[in-house]
C-alpha cells in the first residue's frame, strides 16, 4: 500500500524525525525546489532537556512540546505525516511506514536516540527511562504514587523502599533529575505528605565512572558533586549497577540499595531503522556518515543529529549526542542540499562547540564556555536563558518562564497530578514492595 501524499514533479526529500535535526533540515529547505515530507511517530517536537522537569512536576508536558504541523504551517513545500517508519529499502528508494510505502529521491534520517540498557532485560523491565513525554509522565505518576502508597503501610521498611529513588548515570540528565528530586523532598513533599516521615526518602545518584558530568570540566564535576551532596543526594562514583528487581538495586561490588524507583539515565544508543545495517556502528547503534552527513555506502541517504556518527580528527568517536550538534548538522545539511539542487558542490560539516551546562537546582548550576567556568546563580541564570531561548514556540517560552518565576518565589511545583497512573511492567513488584 502506498501512503497518500500530494503529487509533485519536484524531487522529494523525506525527513524521518521531527527533533532538532529533522526540523532544521526541513527549515533550511524552505526555498529549495523540492517537496519536503516529514514523518514522525509523534505529531509534535519534544524539547528533551526539560523532560526531567515534567517528571518532577515542575512543568506541564504541553509547555515543552510543539505541534509539527503548526511549526511548518507557512512552509509551502512541506508535508507532514504522523507515522512510524519500520524499514528503509535503499535499493527501491522507499521507506515502509505504518501508513504505507513512501518513495524518496533523497532520504534524511533524524531519528535521534533511545535509552540503552546495555542488554540488561531485568533493568529494562523494572527501571524507567526518560526519553519521551509519555516516559516522563510515567515517572511523575510513579513518584507521586509511591508517596500515596507509602500511607498504606505501617512498616518503615516498606515505606523506606517506596521512598527510595536511584538515578543511574551521572551525566546532565542524571544530575538534573537527582537535584530535582532533592528539591521536591526539601520544599514540596513535606506539605503534601505531612503524615509521612520524609527522612526516609533517600536519593542516590550512581555513576560508573570516577566523576559526574564527565563531559564537562573537572571544576564543573566538583561543583556539581558538592551541590548535590549539600542537597542530600548520596552520590556513588565508580559504581556499576548490575540488577534491579523492582525493589532492590544491586551493584557490582555487592552493595544493595532498597528502592522501588530506578531512573535509568546511564546511556543512549542511536534509534536506527532496519535496512541500513551495513552502515551501522554497532556499539552506539549509530549510522556512519561522511563529512557531508551522507550515510556510508548510500548516495541519496543522509543522517543528522544523535543517529549520525561522523568520525573526525577532533571527534574520533563521533560528535556528542546533544541538541546543538543536531541543530548545526540539520541546518548545514539542509543548506547543502539546497545548494546541491543548484549544481553547487557540498561543503563539509564542522561543529562549533558553544559550551555545555547543567543545573543542579535553585541557584545552582555549572557552565563551561571554552576555558571559562561559571557556577552558582550566574550559571543558573545562563542555563535558564539558554533553555528558554531554544524552546520552540512563544507561548511555551512564556509559560515556562512564568512557571519558573512562580516556583522561585513560592518554592512550589504546580503539576503534581497523577493523570494516568503508572502500571509497573513487573506485575509482582508491588507485592514485592509490600512484602518488604
Ligand atoms: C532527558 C534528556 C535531557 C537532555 N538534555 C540535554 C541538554 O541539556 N542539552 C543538550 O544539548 N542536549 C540534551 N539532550 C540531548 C538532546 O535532546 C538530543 O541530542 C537532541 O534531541 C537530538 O536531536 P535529534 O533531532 O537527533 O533527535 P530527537 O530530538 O530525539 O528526535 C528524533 C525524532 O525522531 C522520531 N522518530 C524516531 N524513530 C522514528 C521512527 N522509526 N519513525 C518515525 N519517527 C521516529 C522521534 O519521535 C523524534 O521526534 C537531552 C536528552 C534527553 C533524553
Amino acid at each position: 500500500m502506498k501512503a497518500n501524499l500530494p503529487n509533485t514533479d519536484l524531487p522529494r526529500v523525506v525527513v524521518i524525525g521531527g527533533g532538532y535535526g529533522g526540523i532544521t533540515v526541513a527549515q533550511a529547505l524552505r526555498k529549495a525546489p523540492v517537496q519536503v515530507v516529514m514523518i514522525d511517530k509523534n505529531n509534535y517536537h519534544t524539547f528533551q532537556p526539560l523532560l526531567y522537569q515534567v517528571a518532577s512536576g515542575g512543568l506541564e508536558p504541553d509547555s515543552i512540546a510543539f505541534p509539527l504541523r503548526k511549526m511548518f504551517a507557512k512552509q509551502k513545500n512541506f508535508t507532514f505525516r504522523w507515522a512510524e517508519v519500520d524499514r528503509v529499502h535503499p535499493d527501491k528508494k522507499c521507506i515502509e511506514t505504518s501508513i504505507g510505502t513512501i518513495n524518496y529521491d533523497y532520504l534524511v534520517i533524524a531519528t535521534g536516540s533511545k535509552t540503552n540498557f546495555f542488554g540488561n532485560k531485568e533493568i529494562e523491565t523494572n527501571a524507567l527511562g526518560m526519553k519521551s513525554i509519555p516516559e516522563s509522565l510515567d515517572l511523575r505518576s510513579l513518584i507521586l504514587q509511591n508517596f500515596e502508597e507509602a500511607h498504606d503501610h505501617q512498616s518503615t521498611e516498606v515505606q523506606d523502599r517506596l521512598m527510595g529513588f536511584v538515578v543511574v548515570g551521572g551525566g546532565p540528565t542524571g544530575v538534573e533529575t537527582a537535584g530535582a528530586l532533592a528539591e521536591l523532598k526539601a520544599h514540596v513533599l513535606p506539605s503534601d505528605y505531612p503524615d509521612l516521615d520524609l527522612d526516609l526518602m533517600d536519593i542516590h545518584l550512581i555513576e560508573a565512572g570516577g566523576r559526574i558530568l564527565k563531559g564537562m570540566s573537572e571544576n564543573s564535576s566538583q561543583d556539581a558533586l558538592r551541590s548535590l551532596e549539600k542537597l542530600g543526594v548520596s552520590v556513588h562514583l565508580n559504581t556499576l549497577v548490575t540488577s534491579f528487581d523492582g525493589s532492590v538495586v544491586e551493584t557490582k561490588s555487592g552493595e544493595k540499595i532498597d528502592a522501588s524507583t530506578v531512573i535509568w539515565a546511564a546511556g543512549v544508543q542511536g534509534a536506527a531503522i532496519d535496512g541500513l545495517e551495513e552502515a551501522i556502528e554497532q556499539r552506539p547503534n549509530r549510522l556512519k556518515v561522511d563529512k557531508y552527513n551522507r550515510v556510508e555506502g548510500y548516495e541519496d541517504v543522509f543522517a543528522v543529529g544523535d543517529i549520525a556518527l561522523m568520525q573526525t580528527e577532533e571527534y574520533e568517536r563521533g560528535h556528542p549526542m546533544v541538541a546543538p550538534v543536531a541543530m548545526q548538522m540539520g541546518e548545514h545539511l539542509g543548506k547543502n542540499l539546497a545548494q546541491m539542487f543548484k549544481g553547487a558542490p557540498l561543503k563539509p560539516f564542522r561543529y562549533f562547540d558553544k559550551g555545555s551546562m547543567a543545573t543542579i537546582g535553585r541557584n545552582k548550576a555549572v557552565l563551561d564556555l571554552g576555558k571559562l567556568h561559571l557556577r552558582g546563580i550566574v550559571a543558573w541564570l545562563g542555563w535558564m536563558f539558554v533553555h528558554i531561548f531554544y524552546l520552540i514556540g512563544f507561548r511555551n517560552k512564556v509559560v515556562v518562564f512564568v512557571n519558573w518565576v512562580w516556583s522561585y518565589f513560592t518554592y512550589d511545583k504546580g503539576t503534581r497530578l497523577i493523570i494516568r497512573p503508572y502500571k509497573r511492567k513487573d506485575k509482582n513488584s508491588k507485592e514485592k514492595v509490600a512484602a518488604g
